[in-house]
């Protein structure tokens, strides 16, 4: 947005802010003043402030009831679907204002951020003026604090709004597209292409021309069934890879009529691709559709039946107000994506993360042609445009899923680049993975039973979902009272209470209460104590928890069988279809079976997973039992299966029925003291497993890392000493004013080390942001981060590589020690697998290649990384690109370096070359 600033009178209401560093506070009379804490909390509770972000100010001042007139509250209904950085900083860049340069700025400038946007609501041009008026209504009647404030500004319409429901357009059925035509890309065509979509004059990058024309081999004709081709490319930082694969896969679906689908790890490459499609293609065909869409899974976008139902009494307090927020949003949103969208990430915390769940849909419930706003609804959207698209940007689960229980025949995926590929073996190690714990049963037992008594809502059961069904036909309504009553045997609310108290119901509580007991019996890990998750391998277990298991087993096929016969009667009716059955009692009955298949299968699993135990170990797959805890609570208990290699399962799944796949990323292969490991990476693409032979290609990056990076091993912070390593990372910001992005390998030594340093820094003008400290969600924090180059983040694995921060604002990365694997039972039966030592090496180079990856991403980038490990071993050097000088230092010699930078010819710099 950041139009300039309207000439807007400050509004003169009290403000306060709070950080680190202090809390300042303004009078309604415009005076700012330096306050304590206490003093701070004592305005606020008494006369409601001007405040941004309250989760984050409370946390600062150590008062979680904290509320007030939160100023991003206001920008959320003021500027639906906009992105707004929720700091001061980011806030006066929406809005145009000058930036405040400290502390002691901030309450004034809250009070003009709210004159701005108060007059904005007096515009005629207020993009967002529709539906203000009805949903202000609704909040004054919910006492949001900002209503009344509102009420003057906005007014009343001559003509009665458009409401949601009634603007948001219906979506068009279109016919299937034919089976893509077989064409085979043409080299000269390919880099034509390529030349196309990078730009008239731009510097042509052999390595990027190459990687080009290697792709487009993925798209040639198939000569074998189930013998895909696979293309295994290792593609450096810089050499442009994401024009790369475009540029033959654009050609490719033009000629062909077919779909490409492009799958992702992170959201940031997501909408890294959506930008650079555009090269490609036109945001709109002539007839209007979308020729490139992004896919997710159904559980981020919103479902505007939970959302009709949250307005109409199903939320309450200020969930309720929440859902008149996203009833806003949905309005204006491009895609009614709520995750990772543009929903702004910080509107969940800053009333409950948990409500914006349960307006997505989480449980599978939906209802399809069932529904009143089956024709608007945002899911159903996507899946239809992205059948009709040329690409298709989704994400590694959501492509896997499709591949494995897809809906429709049709949308699944063919032809397929896997970006971020080196992701590929954890995405596939959960979607074939099986889980019976309290929470999956629980889940299951309200899907087919409907929510217990006293719940609010619109869900229903199987029953009342196939009410007609039952009626019309005798034989699926015996099935449906059937499955009712063998459901029962599943786990129910409380259950988690029935066994800390030993007194489990039925025969599924009866089974988890026993693997609780043998769980907290044999856990030799240490984290009975620290009040971590503890698990055990299943094996050797007596012959009464066997007996539990098998009885466990029996209730489970009492459920699946009815399931089974209600599917075969579903199958029936669509055959041969009574005269009452519309086009929409139908979808609803297709709908119906789909999500049937897909519990029946989920509940076979489960009973091969109990059938094997207490019999001989299947060498296939790794089973072990667990109790999940968070600071000693619990909150879930289970038995799980994994494959040994998830590869197995994917190679079937995805490969096999697919015409072209690619993995392709940065850190594909890892590297030894020989060069890169192109036998692991085969292993690890599942080819094998189909007998495919796929091919290889490896381009270098252009960055030149020797002179642009250097590698700091620090080698007097002795493990185990947190104040040590406080004082190391205190001393490292200090010496990069900022800039610093630190990952951790737990998150209570994050904890330790930020409460220890974030207000020393902050006094010093740095602010210190962390991952499970700040109430702030991931993407806001890396958001905050790229924002401020003197703001410093603190994180765990999400970040090693889910970070793209390039330029200034990211200078040093610095870890805290060697990231070895967490000891697991799944680990070490993989490691068993994969060579013992090695397998570990391996993973711990790819960590460290993915970390040193945030550091340069753009040519003119550079920095230090530093590893905070007296005992970092020479064998795993061969993680960082090679020349890049490492050096075993003190922390004193580290922080001189820190300090004086990395000095390098800038005279090569030339255009940012991201990938
Ligand atoms: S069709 Fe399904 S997902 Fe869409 S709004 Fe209706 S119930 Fe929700």
């Amino acid at each position: 947005m950041a139009e300039p600033a309207l000439p807007a009178e400050d509004v003169p209401l009290p403000a306060l802010h709070a950080s680190h560093a202090g809390s300042w506070l303004c009078g309604s009379e415009g005076a700012v003043r330096g306050s304590s804490k206490g003093e701070a909390v004592m305005a606020a509770a008494d006369t409601p402030h001007l405040i941004l972000n309250a989760p984050l100010i409370a946390t600062r001042l150590g008062y979680p009831d904290l509320s007030g007139l939160d100023l991003l509250e206001l920008f959320a209904f003021v500027h639906p679907a906009v992105f707004c950085v929720p700091t001061p900083k980011g806030l006066a860049h929406a809005l145009g204002l000058p930036e405040p340069e400290d502390g002691a700025q901030v309450p004034r400038l809250l009070r003009q951020a709210a004159g701005v946007l108060l007059a904005t609501c007096e515009r005629e041009d207020w993009a967002a003026r529709e539906g203000a008026w009805s949903v202000l209504q609704s909040l004054a009647r919910l006492r949001w604090p900002w209503a009344q404030v509102l009420s003057p500004h906005i007014a009343k319409p001559e003509r009665a709004e458009k409401w949601l429901f009634s603007r948001l357009p219906e979506w068009d059925e279109s016919a299937e597209r034919p089976q893509p035509a077989q064409v085979a890309l043409d080299e000269v065509a390919i880099q034509g292409q390529l030349e196309r979509l990078t730009g008239e004059g731009s510097e042509k990058r052999e390595g990027q021309r190459a990687y080009s024309r290697d792709v487009g081999n993925i798209f040639a004709p198939r000569e074998r069934r189930d013998k895909p081709h696979v293309l295994l490319a290792q593609a450096g930082t810089g050499i442009g890879k994401t024009l790369g694969y475009l540029a033959p896969a654009s050609l490719w679906a033009e000629a062909s009529g077919g779909t490409v689908w492009v799958s992702t790890y992170t959201k940031n490459l997501q909408r890294q691709l959506r930008s650079e499609a555009a090269r490609a293609w036109p945001d709109r065909r002539a007839d209007g559709t979308r020729p490139v869409v992004v896919r997710k899974g159904r559980e981020n976008y919103l479902c505007l039946l939970n959302l009709e139902d949250a307005l109409q009494g199903g939320f309450g307090g200020r969930a309720a107000i929440l859902a008149q927020l996203v009833a806003r949003w949905a309005a204006y949103s491009q895609d009614g994506d709520m995750i990772g969208g543009d929903l702004p990430g910080w509107l969940g915390t800053l009333f409950r993360q948990r409500a914006i769940r349960s307006l997505t849909d989480q449980r599978g419930e939906c209802i399809y042609a069932g529904c009143p706003h089956y024709r608007k609804c945002f899911i159903e959207r996507a899946a239809r445009a992205s059948a009709q698209a040329d690409l298709v940007i989704a994400n590694h689960a959501l492509v896997m899923v499709n591949a494995a229980r897809g809906r429709d025949h049709a949308q699944r995926p063919t032809r397929i680049v896997f970006d971020e590929g080196h992701h590929v073996f954890d995405a596939a190690d959960s979607t074939f993975a099986a889980a019976l714990t309290g929470q999956e049963a629980i889940e299951l037992k309200r899907w087919i039973l409907g929510p217990e008594r006293g719940s609010k809502g619109r869900r229903r059961g199987l029953a009342a979902r196939l009410a007609d069904v039952a009626s019309y036909d005798e034989a699926g309504g015996e099935a449906i009272t059937a499955a009712c009553d063998a459901a029962q045997a599943l786990p129910g609310e409380g259950w988690l209470g029935r066994l800390a108290e030993n007194a489990p119901s039925g025969e599924i509580e009866a089974l988890l209460a026993a693997v609780r007991a043998i769980t907290y019996a044999r856990d030799e890990s240490g984290a009975v104590d620290a009040g971590y998750g503890i698990e055990t391998e299943a094996a050797g277990l007596t012959g009464d928890f066997v007996e539990r298991a098998q009885a466990a087993a029996q209730a489970l096929a009492e459920i699946r069988s009815p399931l089974i016969k209600l599917g075969v009667r579903l199958e029936a009716m669509l055959e041969d279809a009574p005269d009452w059955l519309d086009a929409q009692g139908r979808a609803r009955i297709e709908g119906a079976r789909f999500s049937l298949t897909w519990r029946i299968d989920t509940l076979a699993a489960w009973e091969s997973l109990l059938g094997r135990l207490g019999g001989p170990a299947d060498p296939e797959f790794v089973d072990w039992l667990n109790v999940e805890r968070n600071d000693t609570r619990e909150f879930d208990i289970g038995l799980h299966r994994r494959f040994v290699d998830p590869m197995k399962p994917f190679a079937r799944t995805v490969l096999e029925p697919a015409h072209g796949v690619m993995l392709t990323s940065a850190t594909l292969t890892d590297r030894n003291e020989d060069g890169p490991d192109w036998p692991s990476a085969i292993a690890k693409s599942g080819a094998p497993h189909i007998e495919v032979q796929p091919r290889l290609t490896d381009a270098t990056s252009p960055f030149d890392y020797a002179s642009r990076a250097e590698v700091l091993i620090v080698t007097d912070v002795k493990k185990g000493d947190l104040a040590g390593l406080a004082g190391a990372y205190a001393r490292i910001i200090e010496a990069s004013k900022g800039g610093v992005l630190g990952l951790f390998t737990a998150i209570r030594r994050l904890r330790a080390v930020h409460g220890r340093i974030a207000d020393r820094l902050a006094r010093e003008g740095l602010p210190l942001f962390a991952q499970h400290v700040d109430p702030i969600d991931t993407g806001t924090l890396v958001d905050i981060f790229r924002d401020d180059p003197h703001a410093s983040l603190l994180g765990t694995d999400a970040l090693r590589d889910g970070v793209d921060v390039p330029g200034h604002s990211l200078r040093c990365v610095v870890m805290e020690q060697v990231p070895w694997p967490k000891p697991s039972i799944l680990h070490r039966a993989r490691r068993a697998a994969g060579g013992g030592s090695a397998y570990d090496d391996k993973i711990i180079r790819g960590r460290l290649a993915q970390a040193f990856g945030r550091l340069i991403r753009s040519r003119d980038d550079r920095g230090h990384f530093i590893v905070l490990s007296p005992a970092f071993p020479s064998r795993l050097l061969t993680a960082f690109p090679p020349g890049v000088p490492v050096t075993r230092l003190t922390l004193d010699e580290a922080l001189q370096r820190v300090a004086a930078g990395v000095s390098c010819d800038d005279t090569k710099f030339e255009e940012d070359a991201r990938t």
